[in-house]
């Protein structure tokens, strides 16, 4: 049998045959035509021919393939049979629109032709069809528009413009205003000189044959899939994976046939805030896209119900109807296009509706309670629980989050670059290009509000960073420095936006010919990763007010009371622990706030940089032999322990997961001669020694270098220093009056095989069972390790011989497995995803076709000889939702990621033990 390519629908339920299902055969539009025609709405009946139609005429240079042009007859035949018309029948004749659609909508990509069938003798007969000789000539002069334009356009040059002149030039001879001012008589006129428009461009005179019209036109917008902007549109949005457009053939309602008729856009709820009200746009005696053109300004939807007219009245009420019960039978508010033909509405289109993160957490609860969050206003039920779980996406909820700004000003605002959202949420202030300075300024006025903009950022610019209100780098990727620590703040940040060109001396970043100086006020947002010039007003978030400041009125914010419903209703479904990136009490308590179980990752090296302490470590780096290392250590284990006892009490009961310093010993000495001047003062030896010692540091691979694990195999008195400190610290607190239960679990970083962490385990028990036979504490503590080295995941069963859990460090892992350089990807990467060479930034999203090879394998092969091993991850990718998914399905028991991302997390878990 030969295949199916055309699908009829309309007329009724026996004689449509498709439904919403098939979105990748019949695109969006026409899926959900057939979905509305099965429900009994009021839909114009037509076809729709396939997207698999669309392929083939694609992949074979233009040809329809065999049999499409045999069933599209038949299927005319069934329309004309169904509506007692005929195309280009001069008595009685029937018209259609042919209209293009994929199965994801791609907004103004491919355009539609109305009114075909259409010609000088039909149009006569269609006058007398409906009585209405204007509605006749202008629909033929709009037909002629946009045949010229869609269909003859590509090859000819003709253009919409080229009538549009003629249009204004013809209403200015008559006096006209609008359109709609214009005469039958004057339109009559118009469809003459639009005839010779389209004859001097074409060089072939209007067809007047419809069928010939019907197939140009389906020609054209199976072409239009191939258009260079169509292509660039899929490119630029990632969509890729689509068989073509289909092409929907669509009888006509016409909205233009006087006052008691019009055409208009609606949305079931308001699409910006959410708000149930039905929201849209309608113009009376139009047709069509005149509504969004911007031909005439349109009405807004409740005008309808206060028209004089009780047939539009009506026609509201009737409008409203349908509305509520397109939402229910989708389960999802919906966006909708409609006519009113004299009187009688018709539904043209419906889809979900794109909406704003704030919208879409509203609708999901709303529609999830049945009650408005402002209000208290009852509504249907309409979704579950896990419904309104499902409805949500983690960029929705990090809306909640974090200040944003105002839409109307950000939409105005200029953008002058764009980077990667490293950091969400919006930030407004004046431009700083040194972390010190930044610091500076709010140490003078706690108010003030600067944008830190560097090149990149390092452990040295975390004071700055904090005091900054966002910050900007020009280079680095998703794990830079500037976004691993922006993130675990919930700070606004944007990285690798390379259009700046930062001059650090002269003060000034050039964007272009633009140049903006210290002083300059600029607006990031880091959720898009769009930079604005100016200040752009903000909305703090209540979330975070009622989370972290813990302010009662910000509790009873309708926002907050949504994050809190959702978050509890994702708790009830998921199974996997989420837990929290966080190296500061600060930091824990937030997360806490926000949900997080334990503390997943603590990286000690962050410890090291405050206030004095830098002064040890660099003391500690210098010294001679290992009594001079241990002398300096001294310090900073008293520093160290007080950190960890600030972080197990806050943690109290949770489990706390410490890495042993991971970061190269370059990172914490000054390259600067004046700074390398002052720390030979302050440590009493020649700058002559320190500028040597900077320089033996120095690594062609620091990442591939004497870092991790190796530091401490190499200074073994590093390793026991922090283990006092970690154990020290557990015992002291779970002695305390009103002791603090305490899980710590020391991780080795970096480990490549187990000898590794045999050496260590072995420096680490020793050092942890005398403190605690010693105060006679009764603390258990686990050694892990992270597995971030390929060959830990290929080696896993000899490593859980030894380690307690695993905590797949994916950052690491994702470097070494790809050969990329996490700080240098900035130059190639944005290529690659342009170039579809990767869909998307490994580092963003965990790349389950090869490094979650090694994650699962790592799994398997570590719980073959130890059951009952912990596993779980600690990289940014615990904070993406579609990573948290392929963790759940891997079977690690947690996640672990920035304490602003763990709400996300907490969704994604329960998104996918619902999927599952
Ligand atoms: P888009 O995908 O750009 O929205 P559509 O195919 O939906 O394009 O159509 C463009 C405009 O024409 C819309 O306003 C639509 O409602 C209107 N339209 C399409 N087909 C018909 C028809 N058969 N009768 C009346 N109006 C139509
Ligand atoms: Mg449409
Ligand atoms: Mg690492």
């Amino acid at each position: 049998m030969a295949k199916k390519y055309v699908y009829f629908y309309g007329l009724s339920e026996e004689q449509t045959e498709g439904d919403r299902s098939m979105k990748a055969i019949l695109g969006g539009k026409g899926a959900n035509l057939a979905e509305m025609s099965n429900a009994g709405l009021p839909v114009p009946p037509g076809f729709t021919l396939s997207t698999e139609a669309c392929k083939y005429y694609s992949e074979h240079g233009g040809k329809y393939p065999q049999g499409l042009e045999k069933e599209i007859r038949a299927h005319l035949d069934q329309l004309e049979k169904g509506m007692g018309k005929k195309l280009g029948d001069p008595d009685n004749p029937l018209l259609v629109s042919v209209r293009s659609g994929a199965a994801i909508s791609m907004p103004g990509m491919m355009d539609t032709v109305l009114n075909l069938g259409l010609n000088d003798k039909s149009v006569q007969g269609f006058i007398k069809q409906t009585g209405s000789e204007r509605a006749g000539w202008d629909c033929y002069r709009r037909f002629i528009d946009m045949f010229g334009d869609v269909v003859m356009g590509p090859y000819t040059g003709l253009k919409h413009e080229h009538f549009e002149h003629e249009i204004e030039k013809l209403k200015k001879k008559y006096g006209a205003k609008e359109d709609t001012d214009l005469t039958a008589e004057q339109l009559k006129e118009l469809v003459g000189i639009y005839k010779k428009v389209y004859q001097d461009k074409v060089k072939k005179p209007f067809p007047q044959d419809p069928e010939q019209q019907l197939d140009l036109s389906i020609r054209a917008v199976f072409g239009s899939w191939d258009s260079d902007r169509a292509v660039k549109y899929r490119q630029i949005n990632k969509i890729s994976g689509l068989l073509g457009t289909a092409v929907n053939v669509c009888t006509m309602v016409f909205g233009n046939m006087g006052d008691d008729c019009g055409t208009g856009v609606a949305f079931t709820r308001d699409p910006s805030t959410g708000e149930s009200v039905a929201y849209g746009d309608y113009l009376k005696n139009a047709q069509g896209e005149d509504v969004v053109a911007g031909i005439r300004t349109p009405k807004h939807m409740n005008d309808m119900a206060k028209d004089k007219s009780p047939a539009w009245r009506k026609t509201h009420k009737e409008l409203i109807q349908i509305m509520k019960r397109l939402e229910k039978h989708y389960k999802h508010p919906q966006d909708i296009e409609f006519t009113v033909e004299r009187g009688k509405l018709w539904l043209l289109q419906t889809r979900n509706a794109k909406r704003t993160g704030i919208a879409g957490v509203r609708w999901a609860v709303e529609m999830a309670t049945g009650k408005d969050v402002f209000t208290g206003k009852k509504q249907t039920k309409i979704l579950s629980q896990k419904d309104a779980l499902m409805n949500v996406g983690g960029s929705d909820l990090e809306q909640l989050l974090f200040p944003v700004f105002d839409m109307k000003e950000e939409k105005k605002a200029n953008v002058i670059a764009e980077g990667l959202p490293a950091g969400p949420g919006a930030a407004s202030g004046t431009i700083v290009f040194d972390a010190d300075d930044a610091e500076a300024a709010v140490e003078k006025d706690k108010n003030a509000r600067v944008i830190l903009v560097r090149r990149d950022t390092s452990p040295e610019d975390v004071g700055g960073m904090w005091a900054a209100r966002g910050v900007l780098t020009s280079t680095g990727g998703m794990t830079s420095h500037a976004a691993v620590v922006a993130r675990g703040w919930g700070k606004c940040c944007i990285c690798g936006a390379s259009a700046l060109n930062i001059d650090y001396k002269k003060k000034q970043v050039t964007v272009g010919k633009k140049v903006y100086k210290e002083g300059d006020s600029i607006s990031l947002n880091g959720s898009t990763g769009k930079v604005y010039e100016g200040e752009i007003p903000l909305q703090s978030s209540p979330v975070v007010e009622a989370v972290i400041g813990g302010k009662a009125a910000a509790k009873k914010h309708p926002y907050y009371r949504m994050y809190e419903m959702l978050s509890g209703w994702s708790d009830t479904h998921r199974k996997m622990k989420v837990r929290t990136n966080a190296d500061a009490p600060k930091d824990a308590a937030a997360a806490k706030g926000f949900g997080a179980e334990g503390i997943g990752l603590c990286r000690t090296e962050h410890m090291f940089f405050e206030g004095d302490r830098i002064w040890s470590i660099r003391e500690f780096i210098l010294a001679e032999d290992r009594e001079g290392r241990e002398k300096a250590l001294k310090d900073l284990l008293k520093h160290q322990q007080k950190d960890f006892e600030g972080i197990f009490k806050e943690m109290d009961g949770l489990p706390v997961t410490v890495r042993l310093l991971d970061p190269p010993l370059h990172e914490f000495v000054p390259h600067e001669k004046k700074e390398q001047q002052e720390m030979a003062r302050r440590l009493g030896v020649s700058a002559r020694k320190v500028a040597d010692r900077v320089r033996q540091l120095h690594e062609f691979n620091p990442m591939l270098g004497h870092r991790g694990c190796r530091l401490s195999i190499t200074y073994p008195e590093l390793c026991v220093m922090q283990t006092k400190a970690i154990i020290g610290a557990a015992c002291k607190v779970s002695k305390l009056k009103n002791a603090v239960k305490v899980h710590p679990e020391i991780m080795v970083p970096l480990v490549g095989s187990k000898t590794e962490l045999d050496y260590l385990e072995n420096v680490i028990r020793t050092t942890a069972d005398e403190i605690i036979e010693r105060t006679g504490a009764k603390v258990k503590y686990m050694v892990g390790t992270m597995i971030e080295v390929p060959r830990a995941a290929l080696t896993a069963d000899q490593i859980a011989d030894r380690a307690e859990f695993f905590s797949f460090g994916t950052n690491d892992l994702t470097q070494m497995t790809f050969g990329f350089s996490r700080d240098d990807v900035g130059t190639f990467l944005p290529e690659y995803t342009n170039r579809k060479i990767l869909d998307v930034d490994p580092f963003q999203h965990l790349d389950q076709e090869g490094v979650g090879q090694l994650v699962k394998m790592g799994v398997e092969r570590g719980r073959s000889v130890r059951g009952d091993l912990k596993c779980g991850i600690c990289g940014e990718h615990g904070g993406d939702p579609d990573s948290v998914r392929f963790c759940y399905e891997s079977g690690l028991d947690y996640v672990s990621c920035s304490p602003y991302r763990v709400p996300i997390a907490r969704l994604a878990a329960a998104q996918a033990a619902i999927e599952e």
